[in-house]
């Protein structure tokens, strides 16, 4: 546990408390005006130790800039954080549905080939405070800009989450506690691209969180040219994986297929799709490749994606063409980096 007091737990706080003998029943006003900054004056029976408390309060992050999209919903946050290391979060919107796009790492270490975070490499985990303090920050905006509230929040800014397994979910229990935030849990996708024992941890874990797998491939030499801990965890591990997690959870799980025009995109590639998913509770979600800096691949042509789609219907599988958004500012799936913004301070 490190960093604000912002990334405890409420029990964890509980605790604390009534480990320095301080009635636990201070407990619940600390957690809402650390959560959402009201009922300071209950505070005062607290004062000598909060003032005893050596580090933050609150986790602060410094908004640096913000770049909103062409479409008029989406909108993009670059954070600083008390180290001077940079995240990129996201807002998305619907109609009457507003999501969050949090980061859960400073770069990543999977290096997916066509990821503009995977091409940064890995700087360090974010703690669960800097988690929870990229979905105030977005929380805010949205009730400022729209009046609205965040309903979804998705777990695919910069980072692989379960590789920072135990910050992300101490964040998430902390989002999802109707003392604080109170986002619905039901409402928490968890992506991963691949992290086996992160999906056993995950099926395991009290909260039922979706999970959201990026496959990209059907087959391990497919699979492994695009993102290289397919090494690690091959195919077989990881759909077991899945299949537990659907059993344990009994939800389904999320496969995000990421569209590259001739390299994964043909009625064949759809066809080993369909036979790898077979028997499974799984919804696919296709995503035409966004462009990024440090990969030459390109989205399909539409027809290509509406053939793959209807392969994968017609062998029975549920299946969304996700909707781009946010592509216009490098805010799209997989354009996430803080490294343009790097070099560009340093020079
Ligand atoms: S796609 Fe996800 S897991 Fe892969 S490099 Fe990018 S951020 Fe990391």
């Amino acid at each position: 546990m490190g960093g604000a007091l912002d990334g405890i737990r409420f029990e964890e706080l509980s605790e604390m408390l009534a480990r320095d003998g301080v009635s636990r029943s201070h407990a619940l006003p600390l957690f809402r005006w650390l959560q959402r900054g009201v009922e300071k004056d209950m505070l005062g029976p607290l004062k000598r130790w909060i003032d005893s408390w050596d580090g933050e309060l609150r986790t602060q992050v410094e908004q640096v800039a913000e770049t909103p999209s062409g479409d008029g919903w989406t909108n993009k946050f670059l954070l600083r954080l008390s180290d001077g290391a940079e995240v990129e979060s996201v807002l998305m919107g619907f109609p009457g549905r507003f999501s969050a796009c949090l980061s859960t790492q400073v770069g990543c270490a999977m290096g997916c080939v066509f990821c503009a975070t995977g091409q940064m490499g890995f700087s360090r985990h974010l703690t669960a405070g800097e988690i929870v303090a990229q979905a105030r920050h977005v929380a805010v905006e949205v009730e400022r800009r729209h009046g609205e509230k965040i309903r979804n929040l998705v777990m695919m800014g910069m980072g692989e989450p379960l590789h920072n397994f135990d910050e992300t979910m101490r964040a998430l229990d902390i989002l999802t506690d109707t003392r604080g935030m109170g986002f619905g849990s039901t409402k928490v996708t968890v992506s991963t691209v691949g992290h086996v024992p992160g999906i056993l941890k995950l099926a395991r874990h009290p909260q039922k969180y979706s999970l959201a797998v990026s496959l990209h491939g059907a087959t391990d030499e497919e699979r492994g040219k695009l993102i290289p801990v397919n090494k690690r965890w091959p195919l077989a591990e990881l759909m077991a994986a899945c299949r537990e997690y659907t059993e344990i959870k009994g939800l389904e799980v999320f496969i995000a297929w990421t569209l590259i025009g001739g390299v994964n995109d043909d009625r064949e590639h759809a066809l080993r799709l369909a036979d790898l998913l077979k028997g499974m509770t799984v919804h696919v979600n296709l995503i035409p490749l966004n462009p990024t800096e440090g990969y030459g691949g390109e989205a399909p042509e539409w027809e290509k994606v509406e053939a793959f789609q209807q392969v994968l219907l017609d062998a029975g599988l549920p299946v969304t063409v996700r909707q781009r958004r946010g592509i216009d500012v490098g805010a799209g799936c997989g354009q996430l980096s803080t490294a343009k913004k790097r070099r560009a301070s340093e020079v």
